[in-house]
């Protein structure tokens, strides 16, 4: 196999140099075992947080190991009757073109079903999250006002996409007119976009009754816009904060967390954080039934953002955190 390791802990924006590729050979398949070859590697923001040996709610990649990263795979040898040669599966190959994994871990896709890649998008983990998020915690009511930041990728687009389904009005907040131009393509009622001089501006005039769920994926000068429009009893479920990933260091400035939770208090403010593997035991075949129906009807429409080659996947996942991507961010690997 050909793969990408971690050879340095990033400081701030990931390099090159944080990484080294090599080739391998990789161990036979064991018992319950098959060998994979890769077809598509999903980045995720989240891959950020696995370079960093901060705390955080899983363990870092080891230096010298390769990176993790949701995959969809065509088996090419399996030890397990439950897959055959040539089936498509979801598995967890990480950033390589081979991989061998437990067939228990492992998903079959049918292709005549919905494209593979959407496995690793909108019917896969961040759809998953954009549903349990948005729902359990967001709980959106008809006619109430729902924001949500990132909103052009995989989960931005599938909360406001949802919270819509739902009878709520989605404001879409995203970077560059292009974005926003195809916020209001997939429906939303509104979009804004944060780049812009005047963007507090409008988003009070996209908020004319202010927001009652505010699904945050980004923090920074986002949320600073975002926490005045806060209705009372206003919802925030706290799904990520991908403007500060690469930070090394605090905002400058005063300490505003006394006006945080000034408005906490004072607006009865619901703010949760939450992980998806939280709901998916649960709420993942609600989720699949439901979102699957969503994408053949069209009342869920979804953006991929391929690019070719294992050899691009540091450029790319460098672009994703800096809003370089438009739509669910995918390595094209192999055919
Ligand atoms: P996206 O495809 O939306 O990519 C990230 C986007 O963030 C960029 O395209 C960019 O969009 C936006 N962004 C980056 N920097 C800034 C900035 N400084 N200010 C404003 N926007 C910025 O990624 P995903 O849909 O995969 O993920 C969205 C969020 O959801 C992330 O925070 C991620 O960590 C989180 N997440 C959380 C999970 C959980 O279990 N809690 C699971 C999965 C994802 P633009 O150009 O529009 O600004």
């Amino acid at each position: 196999t050909t793969r990408i390791v971690l050879a340095a802990r990033p400081h701030g924006e990931p390099t090159q140099d944080d990484f080294r590729t090599e080739t391998i050979d990789l161990a036979a398949p064991g018992d319950g075992e098959a060998l994979l070859e890769t077809l598509y590697l999903s980045l995720d923001p989240y891959m950020r947080g696995r370079m960093s040996d901060a705390p955080s709610y899983a363990a870092p990649v080891e230096i010298g190991a390769p990176m993790v990263g949701a995959t969809v795979s065509r088996v090419v040898e399996s030890n397990d009757d439950a897959f055959e040669p040539g089936d498509v599966v979801l598995g967890y190959g990480g950033w390589q073109t081979h991989s061998v994994e437990k067939v228990r871990h492992l998903r079959r896709l049918d292709p005549s079903v919905a494209p593979v890649t959407t496995a690793l998008g909108v019917l896969g983990m961040p759809g998953f999250t954009a549903y349990s998020g948005l729902l359990t915690i967001g709980q959106p009511k008809p006619g109430e006002t729902v924001v949500v930041a990132a909103a052009t990728g995989p989960v931005g687009s599938a909360v406001g996409q949802i919270a819509r389904l739902k009878g709520a009005r989605a404001v879409g907040i995203a970077g560059g007119p292009e974005k926003v131009a195809h916020l209001r393509e997939i429906g939303f009622d509104a979009a804004v976009d944060h780049r812009a001089p005047d963007f507090a501006e409008q988003l009070a005039a996209a908020t004319p009754d202010g927001v009652d769920v505010y699904v945050e994926n980004v923090g920074g000068a986002v949320w600073d816009a975002v926490l005045p429009r806060l209705n009372t009893y206003a919802r925030v479920p706290v799904c990520g904060l991908v403007a500060g990933y690469n930070a090394t260091s605090l905002p400058q400035g005063p300490d505003r967390s006394g006006v945080l939770m000034g408005t906490i208090l004072r607006k009865s403010l619901t703010v949760r954080g939450f992980i998806q593997t939280e709901f998916a035991p649960t709420q993942t075949e609600q989720f699949l039934a439901d979102m699957a129906g969503w994408v053949a009807d069209g009342s869920v429409q979804y953006r991929e953002d391929v690019v070719e080659g294992l050899d691009q996947t540091v450029e790319a996942f460098r672009r994703l955190l800096t809003g370089r991507n438009f739509g669910k961010l995918v390595i094209k690997v192999a055919d």
